[in-house]
């Protein structure tokens, strides 16, 4: 396992940490406030949410890149199943976005269960099917297409695939050589079967995302916990996502209205170096 002791150039920021992701909440820093100040710290990446972008993909990327960071991916697709999946051109939309940026890795929160369905798997099989039809695309493009499983919570209205076993069934079902698993520490450390599934998926993790379980979580989506404040064993669930053979960025992505986001974003930024440093 890597050492990032003394060393956090493996260290990405998702904006989402400051706010970026929701109307309303976040400091307002534009794109290259946030490249600046990840620069001056020593980020090795970042990794921008789609409402940031508008039509500024590639001068945003080449500004990261100038900084001597990476763009390490965009959120996201829009949803490919469920009520509110997203058109054929909005997803192609996202993938010419992360082409533009310049970045390898797309994220795909995948949507809900297909109208008229029960259980899962219908719905997985859908979702195979439209990743398999837009696969060659990104490949052309050289995006990796990274299915995010979400917390069993999210079950029914944004994702239909919640664990990683359930990635790897419908990697496999699409069978295509860039299509692939982002792993979330927020909705897999519960699962005790995890280092087994990632034992399949050896080469086929695209990211790894960071934050951590509060113990006594207030919401669902925006009560995320910093590293080291709650009872995820990350530094176990990064043993078992880099035996994978996973050696590229571990990016922090912590949704937190009531805390994080009001805090001052240089505050966030060092507490984040701090953290890694020690207990990731
Ligand atoms: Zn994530």
């Amino acid at each position: 396992m890597r050492d990032f002791t003394d060393d956090h150039s493996a260290l990405a920021l998702n904006t989402a940490t400051l706010g970026h992701n929701l109307d309303g909440f976040g400091a307002g820093w534009s794109p290259e406030q946030v490249v600046d100040a990840c620069a001056e710290r020593g980020y090795g990446g970042i990794v921008f949410w789609a409402r940031e972008i508008g039509e500024r993909a590639v001068s945003i990327g080449e500004r990261v890149r100038a900084s001597g960071m990476e763009v390490t991916g965009l959120c996201r697709t829009p949803f490919l199943t469920g009520s509110q999946a997203g058109t054929d051109d909005a997803v192609r939309a996202s993938i010419d976005m992360a082409a533009g940026l310049g970045t390898t890795v797309l994220t795909i929160v995948t949507g809900g269960t297909e109208p008229g369905t029960k259980g899962l798997l219908d719905s997985q099989k859908r979702l195979a099917e439209r990743i398999a039809a837009f696969a060659d695309y990104a490949a052309d493009k050289s995006v990796n297409l990274a299915i995010e499983p979400l917390n069993p919570m999210f079950g029914g209205n944004r994702t239909c695939v919640m664990t990683v076993r359930d990635a790897l069934n419908v990697c496999n079902m699409v069978g295509a050589g860039n299509v692939g698993i982002a792993v979330d520490v927020y909705h897999v450390w519960w699962d005790t079967a995890l280092p087994e599934s990632l034992q399949e998926a050896k080469g086929l993790v695209l990211g790894y995302h960071l934050c951590d379980w509060l113990e006594e979580t207030s919401d669902m989506l925006l009560d995320r916990g910093m590293m080291g404040d709650g009872v995820a064993d990350l530094k176990a669930l990064r043993a078992a996502v880099e035996d994978t053979g996973y050696r590229g960025l571990c990016e922090v992505e912590i949704f937190s209205a009531e805390n994080w986001w009001k805090r001052p974003p240089e505050t966030v930024l060092d507490t984040i170096v701090e953290r890694f440093r020690t207990v990731c």
